[in-house]
């Protein structure tokens, strides 16, 4: 069984980014959707017992890798987000990641932000590393994740659903991304940086 993972602040913390609606919706109606889906998967499919979240979400298809990955994806996301002016800064090994990848943490950004914009209806915008620590931008559609495949690992991802942004934003997708930018918590994407694995959510989202 997993469980809704607690949140490392309060729902009114993340303002202005999010307020409290959009962050109920967000993740006790969506998140908690997909986690209850998986629950319930779980009592008659044998196939998903015994698996850590990361093992269900690589060998799964269809509902199961839906809910799953979804289940993965806002769980990775609600910790890459951090109260204005708690989310640190990126480590000296990241920065000279960005640097050398995409020229400048500036660049990053234009590229994330217009990354995020060309995903094209529901999808995920991902910063990502792979074992060397070299970067990439992924998009991925619906509930897809970067590491399928023996892909990179995420150690930073936005959410493009309209449902992520659309209590506090309305249509306006550019206006919640660059806002996402401000609120990242370096301290965590750091911390992915340096693991350059695929991060273990299980623990945090084991009932
Ligand atoms: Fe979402």
């Amino acid at each position: 069984m997993f469980k809704l993972p607690t949140l490392p602040y309060a729902k009114t913390d993340l303002a202005p980014l999010f307020n409290e609606e959009q962050m109920t919706y967000h993740y006790d109606k969506h998140h908690k959707a997909y986690i209850d889906n998986l629950n319930k998967a779980m009592e008659t499919d044998s196939s998903l017992k015994g698996k850590s979240l990361e093992e269900i979400v690589l060998s799964s298809s269809g509902g199961n890798f839906n809910n799953s990955a979804q289940a993965w994806n806002h769980t990775f996301y609600w910790f890459n987000m951090a109260p204005v002016g708690k989310g640190g800064k990126a480590s000296a090994d990241l920065e000279t990641a960005i640097k050398r990848d995409f020229g400048s943490m500036d660049e990053l950004k234009a590229k994330f932000v217009d990354g995020g914009m060309k995903t094209f209806g529901s999808g995920w915008i991902w910063l990502c590393t792979d074992a060397s620590g070299k970067l990439s931008l992924v998009s991925t559609s619906n509930a897809a994740v970067p590491f399928t495949n023996n892909g990179p690992a995420p150690i930073m991802v936005a959410d493009v659903w309209e449902h992520a942004y659309y209590v506090d934003y309305r249509n306006l997708r550019l206006k919640y991304l660059e806002t996402f930018w401000s609120q990242v918590n370096w301290d965590y994407v750091s911390q992915c940086y340096a693991s350059k694995k695929v991060q273990d959510l299980t623990k945090a989202m084991t009932a």
